[in-house]
């Protein structure tokens, strides 16, 4: 079978899954009755509350903010390729199909009550089933001298918006022959491409606009996705311009800054740079605190409902999770999201859930017309975690020709437009 005629397969194999029981259980929830809070209007957030609204639920969806930023396709902010404006989804298509949109940052769960508090609200939100997905925030103390304020100084650029701005900004400023320096966390953290598609799109820019300059990427980690694709690639349109310096080579995890002299300082050695990206260690979103929903740094689910291990009732997905095999991206939390949707579908109604294949894929754009990809296919395993299908998906070819890169990078941008349409409308 041909790559190609894998990701076909694999992805008429989700596709079906997904919608199938979505719609099924879904007429035959049409005469029950329960209402549905969702915490977080991101991938998994909004789109538990979209299938939700669709199979006739009555949902109210929470986010802090008014519109929502999208971390893919952020790095092609970052080298200038796209603007904040193409990454920035309004609320306004979920209101026109029925869910009640409340902006505010949740500040209370009283699991006992079923309600929820939200900053500045007069009163708690009522909820028969809850559904969090609040992605991740950031352990600062895991590196000496940073924090929410050093953030200012060497953004993480890790939840878009603001800070991407700040480190296109710094980009920009940056002098011709400067150095660029990123710290990159060890497993897990969410999009685990995300850094070197970062240091490409990036060395894209130099080599338009500051052809001297040099990128050093300092990682926790001996290997990283879709990694002889990226080098190879790398060594292709960017030659001598990306270092990565893994473990062995003098990088690591990062164990302190110093924001005024410009460094970042592993176990083994201390890189300066002109513009430093601090991506730090994480944990799930700490709104998961107000009901004791971790697991240490993650919140343990049902793999078939998403239903939290701890508290009943209240249903995680997303980056916050333990979802074994599945990687924290965009796409798994759209795919558990749709899944959990159909399971509180079925649990309103009081009928079992389902047996679901999940999917994920994850693009990467070296260049605006250069593509890699990952994708794989997912079951329960036999110890009830999230387990990869065996010779399902796989990562894009070595060696391929330019026309092929070409093609998957149309397929990015094909995704991005489909999936935000999917979920915001
Ligand atoms: C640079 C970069 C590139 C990426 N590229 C890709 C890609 O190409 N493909 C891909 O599939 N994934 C990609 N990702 C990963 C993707 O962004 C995440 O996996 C995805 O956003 C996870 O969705 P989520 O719903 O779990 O969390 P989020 O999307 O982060 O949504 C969480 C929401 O919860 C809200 N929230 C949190 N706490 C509260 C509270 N107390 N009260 C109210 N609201 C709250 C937040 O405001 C936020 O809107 C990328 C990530 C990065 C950083």
């Amino acid at each position: 079978m041909t790559y190609q005629n894998t990701r076909r397969d694999l992805l008429k194999l989700a596709g079906a899954t997904a919608a199938a029981s979505v719609v099924a259980t879904g007429k035959a929830f049409s005469q029950q009755a329960g209402r549905v809070v969702v915490i977080g209007g991101g991938f998994g957030g909004a789109t538990v509350a979209r299938y939700l609204r669709r199979a006739g639920v009555a949902v109210t969806l929470i986010d802090s903010n008014p519109n929502y930023i999208t971390c893919p396709f952020s790095n092609y902010v970052l080298s200038g390729v796209n603007q904040l404006a193409s990454v920035t989804k309004s609320f306004d298509g979920l209101k026109a199909a029925g869910v009640t949109l409340v902006t505010g940052t949740v500040t209370g769960i009283n699991t006992t009550a079923k309600t929820v508090a939200v900053g500045g609200a007069s009163a708690p939100i009522p909820y028969d089933r809850l559904v969090i997905s609040p992605g991740i925030d950031f352990k600062f103390s895991a590196i000496q001298g940073y924090n929410e304020a050093a953030t200012e100084k060497m953004p993480h650029a890790f939840k878009a918006g603001a800070q991407t701005t700040l480190l296109r900004n710094q980009l920009v400023a940056m002098p011709d022959g400067g150095t660029f320096v990123m710290a990159v966390p060890d497993n897990p953290f969410r999009c685990p491409p995300g850094p070197y598609e970062r240091a490409s799109q990036i060395a894209y820019y130099f080599k338009q606009a500051k052809p001297r300059s040099k990128i050093i990427i300092v990682d926790a980690k001996e290997a990283f996705s879709k990694q002889g694709l990226f080098t190879a690639a790398w060594a292709e349109l960017y030659p001598g311009m990306i270092e990565w310096r893994p473990p062995s080579k003098g990088g690591g995890k990062t164990v302190s800054v110093d924001l005024a002299a410009m460094t970042v300082a592993t176990e083994f050695d201390k890189v300066k740079g002109d513009v430093v990206n601090v991506i730090p260690p994480q944990r799930s979103g700490t709104v998961v605190d107000l009901a004791g929903l971790a697991d240490g740094d993650w919140c343990a689910v049902d793999a078939k409902t998403f239903e939290s291990k701890k508290v009943p009732g209240i249903h995680l997905v997303g980056d916050a999770i333990l979802a074994g095999a599945m990687p924290k991206s965009g796409f798994s939390a759209n795919n558990q999201g749709k899944i959990a949707a159909a399971a509180i579908v079925n649990m309103l109604a009081n009928k079992p859930a389902e047996s679901p294949s999940y999917i994920n894929t994850c693009y990467s754009l070296v260049a605006p017309d250069y593509g890699i990809s990952v994708a794989n296919v997912y079951t329960v395993g036999a110890d009830g975690n999230i387990a990869a299908v065996p010779n399902t998906g796989g990562v894009s070819p070595a060696g391929a020709p330019a026309a092929f890169r070409k093609q998957e990078a149309d397929y990015a941008r094909g995704w991005y437009a489909s999936i935000s349409a999917d979920i915001w409308g």
